[in-house]
């Protein structure tokens, strides 16, 4: 299909210094959990994005030198010419299809404990390191800034021969050494590169110098600013950005930027809207003729052209929206933006830089996987069989599998015992601020839609009895879980005392819309987000609730998604209670009993309905009926009955989804082995 004539501006070629980006589409720096020490699988992700149409795809944070190394984190690296080798194979991925390749240096500073090089920290000025590590950083003499800015101009220059045709330098985040200098409350030198704006912008602008200087001829050279820190005068503020864009608008080829810190740029949904960024970026455009790209979240084509038609951006950049949907721009380009799979602005790929691990997307079930496991987000094999397959319960599991199964040829029967489509995410996206959430559901029954070989049952509970009527030769399980009322989680391996009373309800219940009596206790052994939004909600509907936990902070897993402190501020903006460092140890009827973890000393606590958050169990009843008939499966045609997605083992929203397309993929597909995926092993050659 053609190219809607109103999205046509967002396919003009941008000119950033020397270099063209065939349209407005940018991939600004995310890291991914992948890193230097994957280099095949950073390049089978950013070579993919290319394929999917965006103009120009850039590193992670690249280290240039090891007293600005980020470890245990894995990100790039440009310590010396032995790191060229690996990113010029995302180079090279990037340019087989007509994109450019950016690299974002990064020194750290004081944000670097070094881990694994054991030089020590440096910074504008004596200060701990921004971990909670026993560490210091050690004021930066003249020397130590000479040195500094080498070791910048040669990472650029690898960077140039590594094939990178976009080269960074970074101040946002409250990271990297450029910002430390310009934060007043980091910076107490007293020489020419501290006290006043013009001294402490003077490395910012040295770098930039420098570094077209090295490389500019060929190289466009950009800069990434956070505008705002959101710290109020303790922090960069909008009015000094003003000044300091000011100072160097005419500088870098690019602006790329953003707010700071992290968990402000990187917002989920369940905080900021799309385009959230504005009030914040606006004015760069108005201070400089150089194009300028800003993220947002932004999936929908029509807020893109109206970031640029008003004057906010030039480009599009987006992390999160070009993991979710690698071939955005492609989509929208063939006039068919209907099928971008949309972001949630959920955080779990930000939870893989934090536990080192490759990234993962609720949305996305190939990230991470392009080069490892071969998967490709929008290409499927064909089919191998004629095995028409029945797949039980249409939650994100069930959904994904049934699509990708349709998607590669096989004739699919989905049946759901709802009239809706969307098992937990359907209900979990009523919870405050999780209506993004849908997507999920969304982008698959609108895919599901387009398969003629694919037949959608709403209103139908199977049971065995029906599953072994109906013909079909494969049969898959995707039937969910449900949350344990008897307290045994990650504190208690045995049932609590008290628990059976009938005023204790679970996250079923509440999503089932059960009364509730206050005041409400939340007891959280779970530490995701479920045990914090329905404080949210029991609050908004009008009760006292308290939220209790053994854990040191309210959602504590959170941490990994960038939201835990924005759910401790707004939990106790609504005036919820937060008893942390707290044990559930019985159930009264009438009062909880909570005992410290760690001194075990009890206190009571008056509650009216006890909400237990704690695990969930598998609805496999009917899964475990079908396997207990082997003779009646074989005389039905059955091959094959497996349980997918929470059905199999209770988890997140990603991982049901990424079971839905395992299944889906490798159906009649050779066994992967006990090892499901290519690894990259370190070389032994010192
Ligand atoms: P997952 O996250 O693994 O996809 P969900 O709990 O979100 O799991 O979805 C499971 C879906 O299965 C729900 O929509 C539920 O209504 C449906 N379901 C459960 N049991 C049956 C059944 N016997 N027949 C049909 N659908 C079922
Ligand atoms: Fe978006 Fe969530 Fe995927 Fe990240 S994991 S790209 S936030 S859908």
């Amino acid at each position: 299909m053609a190219r809607d004539p109103r999205y046509d501006i967002l396919f003009e070629p941008i000119k950033i210094g020397p270099v063209t980006a065939k349209n407005r589409f940018y991939q600004v720096p995310h890291c991914n959990g992948m890193g230097h020490p994957n280099p095949r699988a950073v390049a089978g992700m950013r070579g993919m994005k290319a394929e999917g149409g965006w103009a120009v795809i850039c590193t992670e944070e690249c280290e240039i030198h090891p007293t600005g190394d980020v470890s245990p984190y894995k990100e790039a690296r440009l310590w010396d010419d032995h790191d060229i080798p690996a990113l010029a194979m995302m180079c090279d991925a990037v340019h087989a299809h007509g994109a450019l390749a950016g690299c974002e240096l990064v020194h750290n500073g004081p944000s670097c404990p070094n881990h694994y090089s054991r030089e020590l920290p440096i910074g504008p000025s004596h200060q701990p390191v921004n971990s909670y590590d026993p560490m210091q950083a050690r004021a930066m003499d003249r020397e130590d800034i000479r040195n500094y800015r080498r070791w910048h101009r040669d990472a650029a220059l690898r960077a140039q021969r590594a094939g990178f045709d976009v080269i960074y330098v970074y101040a946002g985040h409250d990271l990297s050494l450029p910002m430390h200098f310009l934060q007043r409350r980091r910076n107490n030198r007293t020489d020419e590169y501290g006290g006043s704006l013009e001294n402490r912008v003077r490395l910012f602008r040295e770098l930039i110098e420098e570094t077209k200087d090295a490389v500019g001829h060929r190289c466009a050279v950009v800069v990434r600013y956070a505008t705002d820190e959101l710290l109020g005068p303790e922090g960069l503020t909008l009015e000094e950005s003003r000044d300091i864009v000011g100072m160097l608008a005419e500088l870098p080829d690019l602006w790329d930027v953003n707010v700071s810190a992290w968990l402000n740029d990187s917002t989920t949904s369940r905080f900021k809207a799309e385009g959230n960024q504005e009030p914040f970026i606006a004015f760069v455009k108005k201070m400089t003729s150089k194009p300028v790209v800003g993220v947002g979240r932004f999936t929908s084509p029509d807020t893109m052209v109206s970031q640029i038609r008003r004057g906010v951006l030039d480009m599009i950049g987006a992390a999160r929206p070009s993991i979710a949907d690698p071939f955005l721009p492609k989509k929208i380009e063939e006039g068919r933006p209907e099928d971008i799979r949309e972001c949630i602005g959920c955080n779990m790929c930000v939870s893989g830089d934090f536990t080192m691990s490759h990234f993962r997307c609720t949305q996305n079930p190939t990230a991470g996987e392009e080069w490892r496991k071969g998967w490709h987000p929008e290409i499927v094999p064909a089919r191998k069989s004629t095995d028409e397959v029945l797949v039980v319960g249409a939650g994100p599991a069930g959904l994904e599998c049934a699509r990708t199964l349709g998607q590669r040829g096989y004739r699919v029967h989905l049946a759901e015992a709802s009239d809706e489509l969307g098992g937990r995410v359907a209900k979990e996206a009523k919870l405050p601020g999780l209506s993004e959430w849908a997507r999920v559901r969304d982008y698959r029954a609108y895919q599901l839609g387009k398969l003629a070989d694919v037949e959608i049952y709403r209103g139908s509970r199977l049971d065995a009895a029906h599953i072994l009527e109906m013909g079909a030769s494969r049969v898959v399980i995707a039937t969910g879980a449900q949350w344990r009322r008897d307290g045994v989680g990650r504190m208690h391996g045995f049932a609590v005392p008290g628990f059976e009373a009938a005023n204790v309800l679970t996250p079923d219940d509440i999503l089932a819309g059960k009364p509730v009596e206050g005041p409400v206790v939340i007891y959280d052994d779970d530490h995701y987000y479920m045990g914090g939004v329905l404080a949210e909600k029991l609050r908004r509907d009008g009760h006292e609730v308290a939220i209790v936990t053994p854990a040191d902070l309210v959602s504590s897993w959170t941490q990994k998604t960038l939201e835990a402190s924005h759910i401790q501020r707004r939990l106790m903006e609504q005036g919820i209670e937060l008893l942390v460092k707290q044990d559930v140890a019985a159930f009264k009827g009438d009062h909880v009993e909570l005992a410290c973890v760690y001194t075990g000393r009890r206190s009571q606590r008056a509650c009216g309905s006890l909400v237990t958050v704690t695990a969930r169990l598998p609805n496999d009843a009917l899964c475990q009926a079908l396997l207990a008939q082997p003779g009646a499966l074989t005389d039905a045609g059955i091959k094959s009955v497996t349980a997918i997605g929470d059905a199999r083992g209770p988890g997140t929203i990603a991982a049901a989804v990424y079971q839905g397309h395992r299944y889906g993929r490798e159906l009649d597909e050779p066994p992967a082995g006990e090892v499901a995926f290519k690894r990259e092993m370190p070389s032994l050659v010192v």
